[in-house]
């Protein structure tokens, strides 16, 4: 099954504190986004990456040594302020509208072709497929400083990205919730307030978004350990 996807890279990394954007870093050798891309790239069922980027950072995008081998698959548009207008503006590029489209953060570096390969399974029998791992900690609603609710852990999941979607689902979801003001913080939550059924099949551990400095020593060790 062929598909398309939207990777957002336009973040500055806030929450990073590296005074730059984060995919620039690296884990090992290569840049975050290089390793997020690489995935995709090499993959053959992946006939087009559309990257929403700050425009400005174009010819560093452009100047990544891993990128080289399928940079004709790539396309470039402009990011938006928020994650989810970044996304945006990557469908709105798309011109086959029969497509299959995932949604990855370019943040995500560990993602792999099995993950891929469950969503695109899952994807035909529901209006959007994500992946997801049931929470390890104890949850906790907390309002100034004291807890209002324990949640039941047993209903918790911690969800990732890829996210697949057919396009027309998917472009539905954005333009209502453009319209109408709504934010989510992933594309699944457009869908759910859109009224669709968004499917969970599980996804990895490993599988970690690099947010903060913390996450950088994490990935250094995912990293090692898949050389072990
Ligand atoms: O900040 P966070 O890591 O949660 O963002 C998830 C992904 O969305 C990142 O790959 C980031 O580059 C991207 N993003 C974007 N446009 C924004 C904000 C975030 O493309 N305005």
């Amino acid at each position: 099954m062929q598909y398309k996807v939207v990777i957002p890279a336009a973040g500055s990394g806030k929450r990073m504190g590296a005074g730059m954007n984060k995919l620039f870093l690296k884990i090992g050798c290569q840049t975050i986004i290089e390793m997020t891309l690489t995935v995709f790239g090499r993959d053959k069922r992946c006939n087009e990456i559309i990257l929403p980027i700050n425009l400005e950072e174009r010819e560093l995008f452009e100047s990544l040594p891993y990128i080289k081998e399928f940079k004709e698959k790539l396309t470039f548009v402009q990011g938006g302020a928020e994650r989810q207008e970044s996304v945006f503006n990557g469908i709105k590029a798309i011109d086959d509208k029969k497509s299959i489209v995932l949604v990855h953060d370019g943040a995500r570096p560990f993602v792999s072709e099995k993950i891929i390969s469950t969503l695109l399974e899952s994807c035909c029998s529901s209006d959007g497929v994500i992946c997801a791992v049931p929470v390890k900690d104890t949850i906790k609603k907390v309002e100034q400083e004291v807890v209002a609710k324990t949640i039941d852990r047993s209903t918790l999941w911690a969800v990732q990205t890829p996210q697949a979607f057919t396009y027309e689902v998917l472009e539905e979801a954005h333009t209502l919730a453009e319209e109408k003001g709504f934010f989510g913080t992933d594309d699944a939550s457009l869908l759910e307030w859109n009224g669709k059924k968004v499917k969970v099949v599980t996804g990895d551990y490993f599988n970690i978004k690099v947010t903060t400095k913390e996450d950088l020593i994490f990935a250094e060790a995912i990293l090692q350990g898949r050389h072990e």
